[in-house]
């Protein structure tokens, strides 16, 4: 039996897990669906959400990312689940929007993690790094483009 390291916290950002992280197959895989939706792939990131990209860093980001879906996404009953997103004002809420992990519901539809039960930290970490995939991939296309 493997013994438990108490130090594998997923609160890492550098976590060396990256088992876990989605692989660049499964990424195209998924682009290819998401792009497909009317709905996901109208999400961009706006001059406001770069500037703020640009101003904070990546690291800050992931960091709200790892707090926007641990309080809003993780809990068996999310509150407002649905409706927990919103629309705008964070880089983070565009990409949940954009690759189907904003609410239990996408979550389920897009990613196949049940409903009702739990985030555990590997998928938290798996939504997270989706996250900062789509943002990093956004920043740059976006970049030097008119609003
Ligand atoms: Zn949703």
């Amino acid at each position: 039996m493997k013994a438990f390291k108490p130090n594998a916290a997923v609160s890492s950002s550098t976590t060396s897990e990256n088992i876990f992280l989605i692989n660049d197959k499964a990424w195209l895989r998924l682009k290819g669906r998401l792009c497909r939706s009317k709905f996901r792939s109208r999400f961009k990131l706006g001059k406001s959400e770069i500037e703020y990209l640009q101003t904070r860093g990546m690291d800050i980001i992931q960091t709200h990312a790892f707090d926007f879906i641990r309080q809003r996404l993780a809990p068996s009953m999310p509150r407002n689940d649905g409706k927990q997103t919103p629309m705008k004002g964070h880089p983070v809420f565009i990409a949940q929007h954009a690759t189907g992990t904003c609410c239990r519901t996408c979550l389920r539809k897009w990613h196949g993690i049940p409903e009702g039960t739990e985030l555990t930290g590997n998928q938290i970490q798996y939504v997270v790094s989706l996250l900062m995939r789509w943002i990093s991939e956004n920043a740059q296309i976006t970049e030097g483009e008119k609003p």
